[in-house]
C-alpha cells in the first residue's frame, strides 16, 4: 500500500496510523491462513520520522519434532527511520538499508520491505511447544502421549559388545567364587 507522506513532509500532520492488510509471499512448508495484518504508526518529531509497526500473520504448519499441527500467529516487530530520498545521499541509503525506509516522490511503499522481513524472520523450524519431546525413535509415538514402553536409552553397539564381555567375566568370577 502506498502512503501519501506529503502532509507529514509539509509538517501538517505528526502522526499517521497504519492499519492495512498485506498479501505475503509463500513460506515453505507452511499454510498461510490469510493476509498479514499491519498495525502501527509513523510519527514525526521535529523532522525525525519514525515507523513502528507489528505485522501479524496467521499460519498452520507442522511441528518439526512431533509432526503435530501447529496453528499460531507469527508476529513481527518492524521499526525503521523514515527518510525522504531527497535528504539522504546514495551512500547513506546503501549503508543503512536495514535502518531506513525511503519516501519516493512523496510516497512510502512498505509492501516489498515487509514481505521480505516476514520471510526472513519467519521461524525455520516450527515447534508445537519449546519443550516438545518429539517422537519415540523406535515406535513413532509422540512422547507427549505418555510412555510407550520402549527402552529410552539406545546402547551404542560398541558398548553392547563390551558389556557382553563384562557380563561374561562377571559370570566367570561368580563361578570362581562358588568353587
Ligand atoms: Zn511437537
Ligand atoms: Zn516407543
Amino acid at each position: 500500500m502506498k502512503l501519501d507522506m506529503r502532509p507529514m513532509l509539509r509538517g501538517e500532520v505528526e502522526r499517521i496510523t497504519l492499519d492495512f492488510m498485506l498479501t505475503p509471499d509463500e513460506v515453505d512448508g507452511v499454510t498461510l491462513k490469510g493476509d498479514a495484518h499491519i498495525l502501527g504508526e509513523i510519527t514525526d518529531e521535529a523532522g525525525y520520522m519514525r515507523l513502528t509497526l507489528e505485522a501479524s500473520l496467521p499460519y498452520r504448519g507442522e511441528c518439526a519434532r512431533c509432526l503435530s499441527t501447529v496453528e499460531d500467529t507469527f508476529r513481527l516487530q518492524f521499526e525503521r527511520t523514515v527518510a525522504d530520498e531527497k535528504t539522504l545521499t546514495d551512500e547513506q541509503m546503501e549503508d543503512n538499508v536495514d535502518e531506513y525506509v525511503i519516501i519516493h516522490d512523496g510516497e512510502l511503499d512498505l509492501d516489498e520491505e515487509l514481505r521480505e522481513a516476514l520471510i526472513l524472520a519467519f521461524p525455520m523450524r516450527l515447534l508445537c511447544s519449546e519443550d516438545c519431546q518429539g517422537l519415540c525413535p523406535k515406535c513413532g509415538k509422540p512422547r507427549a502421549e505418555g510412555d510407550c514402553g520402549c527402552p529410552t536409552r539406545e546402547i551404542d553397539p560398541r558398548f553392547a559388545a563390551l558389556r557382553a564381555l563384562l557380563d561374561e567375566s562377571d559370570e566367570d568370577s561368580t563361578d570362581g567364587d562358588t568353587k
